[in-house]
């Protein structure tokens, strides 16, 4: 196995260096190549550079070209001169202008006359050389009045060639009667006539020798065979001097600023428009160009150009562009010296058989021979990632990609950026990694030995540890199947022993978890119907409990469409249950609250805060005859997946109402009637207290009256018969009854005494306040010292809390109270008496006197009653005037008591 591997990463290792040593060489190749088409190039551009510096070729080429640019500047130049110059040195002279040998005027101070033909007239035909033609007076054009011409050859400067004829128009003034018609000359001006003709023949002869004039004329009238003549001798100089000097060179021709050839080697190929070619536009626009390879179907052959432009001597103008065309077999020079200098050198070895240079252009079409197909020169296309490649980056790349021949190949491909074309270096792969396949063959083989020899030892090896194992799948086998009672046998000691020693708990395990599940799966059945059933009857419950509810049970969602509707709901709004699910609940609110429901509704939903939640209130509601109830209402709320529902428990309390209407009208009538009551003991008590003191004084009266009557009766003179016929009723019965008289006299006094205290009370009006209860008692106390003292009797007041009351009336209450406690002490034992107060505000007189029994303990609050009415301690007052006194602060009094040992009066009082 290890040999297998390391045969393998022999052969990968090797693999990799075989291939960075191609890729080395390939590169090399390629940067060889690249850099000899630039050399290439670059000579080619220098060359052109060259020729456009040639003094000769600038000079004639600017001869040429230059002409009619030159021939406009100087006509321009040259009128001006004639309009401002000559014209103006005498007012006779109408027009001056120059006519060339086509018999075309060329020059002339008036513009309109320019390219008139005048070959018919006289002063062109009949001027001659240093000498004045003088026409005959005759009306010029334009009506400019009676003219004559005077005219004479120019010549030019140098040479003293012919060059063309100056005219210069003079007008004659005329003295009034010259007819229009009549062109004789009249005779009494004969000499002035003759003077003017001479002083313009002189003039025409100067200004035809102006030398301004004549240069200007000169460069004008130019002859075309002078072109011809700088044509053809840059031609010749082109074809002798130029184009032999680079074997390469199929043409060399250079084209005006329009791109019309103006001189070639090949001398058909003048005047021919190149204007729409790329190295004429490219030239144009960037000084320079070499184009991309092409065929020329003509010559059958591929070319490019290299072109640059011209420009005059000085370097100032662009007077052309010069182009050098080559022919496209010299690249293929260039790519098959490469390989052949590359191998010379050695440096390319491994280019071997199928080792190719070759270059590619912009249209990736190959421009250089293939070394495997013939005519392949841009034809041939090469759209191969190496191609593609180095379009893309601008770079190149090194790589094994499928070869323009569709087979791999290794290769490297360099960009050329300055004519956008791609030289490329390849090999094909089965070449390159030919040493590599015989590697591959005996990696194979070590791989084979290798891999029978470890399926030896794997049987060998298997047969030991794969029984433990097979054992082991077939007890999964029967475990997975269901069969947890299986039990793998654990023979050996070893980790396979070990294992199954474990996998058997875990079966035993699984066993025991599969029966606990069954027997849950087995009751779960049960208990799921259990909880259904439970739940069911949950449900039922409380539907139940709904529908029979003593109180109507309405629920509402959010929006307030009622949902449940119970019995006790249907029996007091009359709706029965179809008739109202599903309706809003505002269908059992009056009229006048639905408003304020909805509102209250709505706030409780944006807030989230409850006013009525949670409390019970009285309402109104509405049946369904329209009647308005009242009801009271609890009402609560809960909350399910965000949304609210709202349960109200209503209950018709028309009943409690009317109750507590007339309880309420029951103790109003009672209050008046106490009132009543209370006016009438208190006119009873008052109005019986004037007899009741007439029969008091009377009575007083009677019995001084009986003690008067006794005086007399002691007097000697009446006889003893009389005195004791009437000593029993002077000395018994009168004395008797009018004891009796005076004692219920005096009774009834103290009993109306009691009733006017009684009534005044009910009337008296409460001033309710703070009361400090401690100083209140031990006022009351105080009022009682005296007594305490001489009775040695022991009381003892805790501290008391304080309480609203009105003070008088209050302290009305302890006084009468501590007056009981001390009435009733038992004469056997000394006297205590307790006064405390709890935070309830609840107070305790506590004495030891006799006590009360039981079944008076209520009855002592009732108005005169006495457990002792024949004793005169008391008028049975006391204590019901306490129990008035606390009714109307809203308090109470309680007794309790034990006869014998004492008793425990409680006042309860609000805070
Ligand atoms: P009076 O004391 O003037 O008789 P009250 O109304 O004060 O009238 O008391 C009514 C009756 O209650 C008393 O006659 C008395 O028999 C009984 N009584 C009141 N206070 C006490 C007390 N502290 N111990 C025992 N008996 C009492």
């Amino acid at each position: 196995m290890i040999a297998t591997a390391t045969a393998a990463f022999g052969y990968f290792y090797t693999r990799g260096t075989v291939k960075q040593n191609i890729f080395d060489q390939l590169e090399i190749a390629a940067d060889v190549l690249l850099e000899q088409v630039h050399t290439f190039l670059d000579e080619k551009k220098d060359r052109t550079l060259g020729f456009s510096s040639d003094g000769l070729i600038r000079e004639y080429v600017e001869e040429i070209s230059g002409k009619e640019k030159r021939s406009e500047y100087y006509t321009t130049i040259l009128n001006n001169h004639l309009a401002t110059n000559k014209k103006t040195l005498n007012s006779s002279i109408v027009e001056v202008f120059i006519v060339d040998f086509q018999g075309k005027v060329i020059i002339s101070t008036d513009a309109n006359r320019i390219g008139e033909d005048v070959l018919d007239k006289k002063y062109f035909s009949e001027a001659e050389i240093l000498k004045v033609f003088v026409s005959d007076p005759h009306y010029g054009p334009c009506g400019k009045g009676l003219v004559i011409d005077f005219s004479t050859v120019l010549l030019s400067k140098i040479k003293q060639e012919p060059i063309g004829i100056i005219v210069n128009r003079i007008k004659i003034e005329q003295d009034g009667d010259w007819n229009q018609d009549d062109t004789s000359v009249p005779q009494e001006s004969d000499w002035n006539y003759s003077r003017l003709i001479a002083v313009n023949k002189a003039r025409t002869i100067d200004f035809s020798s102006d030398g301004f004039i004549r240069d200007c004329t000169e460069e004008i009238t130019r002859r075309e065979d002078r072109l011809q003549y700088y044509t053809d001798r840059l031609n010749t100089h082109i074809i002798r001097n130029k184009q032999p000097l680079d074997p390469d060179i199929l043409a060399v021709f250079i084209t005006d600023l329009n791109g019309k050839i103006i001189s070639s080697s090949e001398i058909g190929q003048i005047g021919k428009d190149v204007s729409d070619k790329v190295y004429y536009l490219t030239t144009m626009k960037r000084g320079s160009c070499v184009s991309d390879l092409y065929y020329s179907s003509s010559t059958r052959q591929g070319m490019f150009e290299v072109s640059r432009l011209l420009l005059c001597k000085d370097g100032q103008r662009i007077i052309g562009i010069i182009v050098n065309r080559y022919s496209g077999d010299s690249l293929k020079r260039i790519t098959h010296s490469g390989i052949s200098e590359l191998e010379q050198g050695r440096q390319l070895e491994g280019l071997g058989e199928t080792g190719e240079l070759y270059i590619v252009n912009r249209d990736k079409l190959m421009i250089t021979e293939s070394r495997f197909k013939v005519g392949t020169i841009l034809k041939q296309i090469v759209d191969t990632e190496g191609v593609r490649t180095a379009f893309n980056n601008g770079v190149g790349m090194i790589g094994i990609y499928t070869g323009y021949r569709g087979i791999p190949v290794i290769g490297v491909s360099r960009y050329v950026e300055s004519v956008d074309w791609v030289v490329l270096a390849e090999k094909d792969v089965s070449e390159a990694f030919a040493p590599l396949v015989r590697l591959r063959n005996i990696t194979i083989l070590i791989g084979i030995v290798g891999i029978v020899i470890v399926v030896i030892i794997a049987i060998f090896i298997a047969t030991g540890i794969t029984r433990p194992i097979q054992k082991f799948v077939e007890g999964t086998r029967k475990i997975s199947e269901g069969n947890l009672a299986y039990r793998i046998e654990t023979g050996g000691r070893d980790e396979i022993g070990y294992l199954a020693t474990s996998f058997n708990d875990m079966t035993y395990k699984l066993e025991e978890s599969k029966k606990q599940l069954q027997d849950y799966t087995d009751h779960l059945e049960e208990k799921v119907e259990d909880k259904i059933g439970e739940i069911k009857r949950g449900k039922e419950y409380t539907d139940n409990l709904i529908e029979t509810a003593q109180d109507a049970i309405v629920c509402a969602d959010e929006k307030g469409m009622i949902n449940v509707w119970n019995r006790m709901a249907e029996k007091i709004f009359g709706y029965s249950r179809s008739e109202i699910m599903g309706e809003s609940v505002t269908t059992i609110i009056p009229e006048k609250y639905k408003k304020e429901h909805q509102k209250g509704m709505k706030r409780f939903l944006e807030t989230h805060k409850p006013v009525i939640i949670g409390r019970i209130i009285e309402v109104t509601g509405r049946t369904k005859d329209g009647t308005e109830i009242p009801i009271e209402i609890s009402l609560s709320d809960h909350k399910e997946e965000e949304k609210y529902s709202f349960t109200a428990i209503l209950r018709d309390i028309t009943e409690k109402k009317k109750v507590e209407g007339e309880r309420k009208r029951i103790l109003d009538e009672l209050r008046f009637k106490n009132q009543e009551l209370e006016q009438i003991i208190y006119t009873v008590s008052h109005d019986l207290r004037s007899p009741l003191v007439n029969i008091m004084g009377f009575s007083k009266e009677l019995d001084h009256t009986l003690k008067e009557v006794h005086s007399i009766l002691n007097d000697e003179s009446i006889s003893s018969a009389l005195e004791h016929k009437l000593a029993p009723a002077l000395d018994e019965d009168i004395p008797e009854a009018l004891k009796f008289i005076l004692t219920s006299t005096s009774k009834m006094d103290s009993l109306l005494n009691g009733l006017l205290r009684i009534s005044r009370m009910g009337q008296a009006k409460f001033n309710i306040k703070r009361l400090d209860m401690n100083s209140l008692v031990s006022n009351v106390v105080n009022d009682f010292k005296h007594r305490t003292m001489e009775m040695g009797i022991t009381i003892k007041v805790g501290p008391l809390p304080s309480c609203n009351g009105d003070e008088v009336q209050i302290n009305q209450v302890f006084s009468n109270l501590l007056d009981n406690a001390m009435k009733y002490l038992d004469s056997g034992r000394p006297g205590i008496i307790r006064i405390s107060g709890t935070r309830q505000l609840v107070y305790c007189v506590e004495d030891n006197g006799v006590g009360i029994a039981q079944e008076y303990q209520n009855k002592i609050f009732e108005i005169f009653h006495r457990l002792n009415p024949d004793s005169d301690k008391g008028e049975g007052l006391g204590l019901s005037i306490v129990r008035r006194i606390l009714d109307k602060h809203g308090g109470k009094i309680w007794c309790e008591s034990r006869p014998g040992k004492g008793s425990k009066f409680f006042v309860a009082l609000s805070g």
